[in-house]
């Protein structure tokens, strides 16, 4: 991408897709690669996000980079002048204008790299996952392996209920799961029940 872009403009990324589907990786080796082109890189993430460790951000695959903890999208404006690569982990959870911050960053010639759930445990769109990438330039969407059939998952599974939209957990509450596994929540969001895949197609 650096490639194609003339110096001193900035752009957009999105990096979206279901839980495990290797978001954060993915954003940790973008901005890895921009360090070592010599570009002053920055990554923040929401302070909701305290699953592994307070001020890095790390993978489920135990992949770090060093963050900096945000509640507000204004927050990470006021943080990022001095840098020309942002990272943007979780972005559903930042609260506040987080596109307008985004475009304001892209605008005066920074790259923005944002990684977030495109859609909630009920499949329904996280915003502003969807208005990011209609700002972006690039969308990238993952797949997970989905944890009951192995085929390329994008949704997650909330397991043991709960209908908060936000529930932070990892594998002990959610699962990427394929179309075929994924059983829609019911109003108290509970799972309705293992529906799996019939392997037979019968
Ligand atoms: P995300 O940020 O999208 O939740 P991460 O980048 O934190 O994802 O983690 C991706 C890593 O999670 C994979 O490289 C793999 O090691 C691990 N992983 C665990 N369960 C799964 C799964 N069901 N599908 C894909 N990767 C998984
Ligand atoms: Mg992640
Ligand atoms: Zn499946």
């Amino acid at each position: 991408m650096l490639n194609i872009v003339p110096k001193g403009t900035g752009w957009v990324e999105v990096i979206c897709g279901c839980m495990f589907s290797g978001k954060t990786e993915e954003m940790i080796r973008r901005l890895r690669r921009a360090r070592i082109a010599q570009q002053t890189a920055i990554v923040f993430k929401p302070v909701i996000d305290d699953r592994y460790d307070v001020t890095d951000v790390v993978s489920h695959s135990e992949q770090r980079i060093q963050s900096v903890p945000v509640k507000t999208a204004r927050a990470i404006e006021e943080k990022a002048a001095d840098y020309q690569v942002i990272g943007i982990d979780e972005g559903q959870f930042i609260e506040g204008d987080l596109v307008a911050v985004v475009r304001r960053l892209a605008n005066i010639g920074k790259r923005v790299v944002v990684a977030g759930l495109d859609t909630d445990y009920r499949g329904i769109p996280f915003e502003p996952m969807p208005q990011l990438m209609c700002e972006a330039e690039f969308v990238t969407k993952l797949t997970a392996v989905c944890h009951q059939c192995g085929a390329p998952a994008h949704r997650t599974q909330r397991i043991g209920g709960g209908k908060e939209r936000v529930v932070v957990g990892g594998t002990e509450r959610y699962q990427a799961r394929c179309r075929s596994c994924w059983e829609e929540p019911t109003e108290d969001g509970e799972a309705t029940g293992q529906t799996g895949l019939d392997l037979n197609g019968e």
